[in-house]
């Protein structure tokens, strides 16, 4: 039964979780207690007793509940029905491009849109989950440093959960995001600096006890939330993963997400040890994952300078690097870096084209596509699935209208 049949009946669930564990040690944390990251500093993951979900879940039962997230409860780690503050975190759907494809000579060109999530974003899986886990561990006040998206969500579901929000972003965030946030009930800042410079100043806070810090993979949840996607995509395809997954990497959670998804999938026999080959995305303006990648190393220094118009990656410095760089080489993907002209080009193919309205990151994994098409580094009989994080009506867009003057003569031949 999902979440939200089980609201009128018992609130008080058994999750599946047995321990949270250090992503680079291994070392064990009990659940049930608030958490930031490991002792070594690095992400903790939330491990499952997965023998235990493999005899309580089946296809069978899943195909029976709604469209949302919450469908997957037993891989998920909230106790308490009544700390999911949902907005609806509907199914998002698998669009072709069709047009672009066969352009392209390619047959299996899908996008995920996830432009179609509660705030506009795929940022809203990972928050409503780290919101639910916060409120049932007790947590007031949140605070949390964002591109923009992040704190929009965060904004929105701390809100429905009465929990106070303290957001920090760049001072060049996109306009639209400073003010959505506000307007969803966070107190919001602008910072002189990027949004490692954000974290810092909430990590110094969180230090002094002024509030939860809930930044990318520094509290164990987002990842958990993040992971829907892949549980999603498997469950669309008929339990068959793509190909290839193309995905803009800022921070990585979703990459990392969909990771782990997968071999808990395999874990519970829903699908076989096949994976797509993971892509991560970067701009060539803030690319530290693709230059670790190239030079093979399993960390990647800060990029300095970092700059690009899709936001949402740049990302100068993530936590998780390592586990972004170990999903990207154990699938046999490969990263890569793409201009903002070529991204911003391919925002326009694919709405031109295939009517399809892509913000400039999901615009970055098309690109990324086409010139690995190209380089033979994706065959065009593939199934490619690229992600499109956030709809594209919160990016500014170019002015192609013309006018007319109602008053003069009207040359209909040449509209
Ligand atoms: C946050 C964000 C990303 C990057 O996602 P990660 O999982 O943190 O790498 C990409 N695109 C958009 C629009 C985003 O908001």
């Amino acid at each position: 039964m999902s979440l939200h049949c089980n609201r009128n009946l018992a609130t008080q669930r058994e999750t599946f979780v047995t321990h949270l564990e250090c992503s680079m040690t291994g070392e064990r944390y009990e659940a049930d207690r608030l958490h930031g990251l490991s002792r070594a500093g690095r992400p903790l993951l939330v491990r499952y007793d997965l023998e235990g979900v493999r005899g309580a879940l089946t296809k069978e039962a899943l195909a029976e509940r709604p469209h949302d997230m919450w469908r997957y409860a037993e891989l998920l780690p909230v106790r308490r029905v009544e700390n999911v503050t949902s907005l609806g975190e509907n199914t998002t759907p698998i669009v072709p491009l069709a047009a672009m494809g066969a352009r392209l000579g390619a047959s299996q060109l899908l996008v995920k849109d996830e432009g179609r999530l509660p705030t506009g974003s795929f940022k809203a899986r990972g928050l409503t989950m780290g919101v639910a886990m916060a409120k049932e561990l007790g947590v007031t006040r949140i605070a949390m440093p964002t591109n923009g998206n992040a704190g929009a969500a965060l904004a929105a579901y701390a809100t429905r959960a009465g929990i106070e929000t303290i957001v920090l972003c760049p001072d060049d965030t996109p306009e639209i995001n400073v003010r959505e946030i506000a307007l969803q009930g966070a107190r919001v800042y602008r910072v002189n600096g990027l949004i490692d410079d954000c974290g810092k100043i909430v990590g110094e806070g969180a230090a002094a006890g002024h509030w939860f810090d809930l930044s990318t993979l520094k509290e164990p949840y987002r990842i958990e939330g993040k992971k829907t996607m892949g549980l999603e995509l498997a469950e669309q395809l008929g339990w068959r993963l793509p190909d290839v997954i193309f995905y803009p990497t800022g921070g990585g959670t979703g990459l990392i997400g969909m990771w782990k998804a997968f071999a808990e999938l395999e874990a519970i026999g829903f699908i076989g040890p096949e994976r797509p080959r993971m892509v991560a995305v970067q701009a060539e303006g803030c690319a530290p994952m693709v230059k670790a990648w190239e030079e093979g190393e399993e960390h990647a220094p800060r990029w300095e300078g970092a700059h690009t118009v899709a936001a949402g990656i740049r990302v100068p410095k993530a936590v998780g690097d390592f586990l972004i760089l170990r999903a990207v080489r154990e699938s046999g993907g490969f990263a890569m870096a793409v201009s903002d002209d070529e991204l911003m080009q391919a925002v326009e193919e694919a709405g031109r084209e295939d009517g399809l309205l892509l913000c400039p990151e999901g615009g970055a994994t098309l690109a990324a596509y086409k010139r690995a098409l190209e380089q033979g580094l994706v065959k065009p009989e593939e199934q490619a699935l690229l992600f499109n994080c956030a709809t594209g009506l919160k990016y500014p867009m170019p002015d192609r209208s013309k006018t007319i003057d109602r008053h003069q003569p009207i040359d209909f031949a040449s509209l």
